[in-house]
């Protein structure tokens, strides 16, 4: 039999993962990406000699690549050297009450400044930690199989686990049940945030967000999380993968419901399966005629709920902040109004929260001698009538620079040498990114699970998602696994063995 033909739209994480196990399965793999590099938002942002992540630089949970690397014969931690952080983010609060919190996997450290917080909230971190590993082991096998209708949900695993999912509480009421200062409530529920959304409405089930840090840690890979998706690149190409840069989908050619051939201008590209890693509501919005779509056509897909978006500055500056660790989130003294104007008033906030990066300190390979990059991440609303970027993103480059000021940076402007910004309106332009949602499609319990575009797509058949857009969601090591959920699906449906897979994700494989 001759190989089987897979064409993947978008090498992104998600597109890369696929392809390496794909390739490793015996397809023979094309992957077409529009930019003219790989890695989609976690690809680099080059300017001068310094080198920034343009979107994560959290890396978790290495543990699900390091069982896709480990199914095509390949050691990630060999592949990408990471470092394990320590501490590993320091967390400022503004406002009167104010604090610092150093986080760090250090149960007895972090009781000892929880301690100076509220003293009575001292051990309610390890009862957190004992309850979330119990939750973690019931939800991996959710977060590991495809939903494809409502009767999945009856599944013996999602049934197990369905007294840990607590539909109606928010991840902020979880964690209010753990701890009494509101501080401590925010430190362990503003990684909702990861996911784009404000942790009074995202669902308490994302309580393993914060313990997946402190248990199996945060990473940096030396090179930046962008060095990831290169060597994925590099990797994919070695196995025979060809990877074309440049080269944007426009539309496809369908038989009835089934793809037949996607097209790039005018080359067209034929395959038995498809692989969309695109973003999701972009690509069915410009690629997919409406009229063919019943779940999602446009009306529907405006009418869902959309994650926030980020403004962000990548600064390349003279000398290097050695005091300052390596991730720093400052929480803004009206976080809770600040959460209100991004997600429901869709306004630009006087008092944002702010996420900056100083990976320098930890990986002076970015940056030229005697120079560092810092990289400011501003939670914004998506895509909205109400904020025109063209007009105000300079007023807000400026608010963001002096917010910079409570983690102690207030000499930046005069150590600026070079500078780079991403509105929500770059996202939708440059990264194609439907309203900039950075996060894709809000994770709210009614677009999760069956409720979110499927990973074997039923609008359209032989197409695969994979990426944020699909199950199990936004976020690396979930992109990760949507890419090892819907390869598998694809290789079954063409008859082809997944057991390198199965074998990989066993104890022993790792
Ligand atoms: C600012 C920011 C910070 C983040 N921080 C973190 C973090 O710290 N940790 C974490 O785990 N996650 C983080 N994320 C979320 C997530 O992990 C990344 O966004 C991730 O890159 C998404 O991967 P993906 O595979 O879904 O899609 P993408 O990375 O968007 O890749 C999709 C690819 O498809 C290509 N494409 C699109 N349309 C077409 C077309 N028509 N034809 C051909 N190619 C096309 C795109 O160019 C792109 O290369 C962050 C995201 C952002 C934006």
């Amino acid at each position: 039999m001759t190989n089987r033909k897979v064409v993947i739209v978008g090498a992104g994480p998600g597109g890369l993962a696929a392809a390496m196990q794909l390739a490793q399965a015996g397809c023979e793999v094309t992957v077409l990406e529009r930019r003219d590099r790989v890695g989609g938002r976690t690809s680099a942002i080059e300017i001068d000699g310094f080198r920034f992540d343009c979107g994560p630089t959290f890396f978790l949970y290495p543990r699900v690549l390091a069982e896709i690397f480990q199914s095509t014969g390949r050691n990630l931690m060999e592949e990408v050297p990471m470092k394990r952080l320590e501490p590993q983010y320091r967390l400022t609060f503004g406002g009167p009450a104010g604090g610092v919190l150093d986080c760090t996997a250090d149960m007895d450290e972090m009781d000892r400044q929880i301690a100076e917080f509220a003293p009575g909230d001292v051990g309610q971190l390890k009862r957190y930690m004992d309850d979330n590993r119990v939750k973690l082991a019931k939800f991996r096998p959710i977060l590991e199989s495809p939903f494809s209708s409502p009767l999945d949900l009856m599944r013996p695993s999602l049934l197990a686990a369905a007294s840990k999912l607590h539909p109606l509480r928010s991840l902020g009421q979880e964690l209010g049940r753990y701890f009494s200062d509101p501080r401590l409530v925010i430190a362990f529920a503003f990684q909702a945030k990861y996911l784009g959304m404000s942790p009074f409405n995202c669902p308490s089930l994302f309580s393993i967000l914060s313990f997946l840090e402190y248990e199996y840690g945060v990473w940096h890979p030396i090179g930046g999380c962008a060095r990831v998706s290169e060597r994925m690149a590099e990797i994919a190409r070695e196995m025979g993968v060809d990877i074309r840069l440049n080269e944007p989908v426009d539309s496809i050619e369908l038989e009835g419901r089934r793809v037949t051939a996607l097209r790039c201008g005018e080359s067209r590209y034929t395959a038995d399966a498809f692989v969309v890693n695109a973003d999701f509501a972009d690509w069915m919005t410009k690629t997919v005629p409406n009229e063919l779509r019943r779940r999602w056509t446009n009306e529907k897909i405006e009418k869902k709920k959309f994650s926030c978006s980020t403004f962000m500055l990548y600064l390349g500056i003279e000398g290097r902040y050695d005091d300052l660790p390596h991730h720093n989130i400052h929480i803004s003294e009206t976080y809770d109004r600040n959460l209100r104007e991004i997600e429901i008033d869709h306004v630009l906030s006087e008092d944002p929260s702010i996420y900056v990066q100083n990976a320098c300190v930890t990986d002076p390979s970015l940056a030229p001698e005697g120079c560092s990059t810092l990289y400011v991440l501003v939670p914004v609303s998506h895509q909205s009538e109400s904020i025109d970027w063209a007009t105000q993103a300079d007023a807000f480059r400026e608010l963001a620079l002096d917010q910079l000021a409570a983690i102690g940076l207030t000499d930046i402007r005069e150590r600026i040498r070079v500078e780079h910004r991403i509105t929500p309106d770059d996202w939708v332009s440059d990264y194609a990114i439907h309203r900039g949602a950075t996060f894709n499609l809000a994770h709210n319990l009614g677009q999760m699970l069956h409720l979110r575009p499927k990973n074997r797509f039923d609008e359209l058949d032989g197409v695969y998602l994979v990426g944020g857009g699909t199950h199990p969601g936004s976020g690396l090591p979930v992109i990760y696994e949507s890419s090892r959920i819907s390869s598998r699906l694809l290789l079954q449906d063409l008859g082809m063995s997944t057991e390198f897979i199965e074998d990989a994700a066993r104890p022993q494989g790792r």
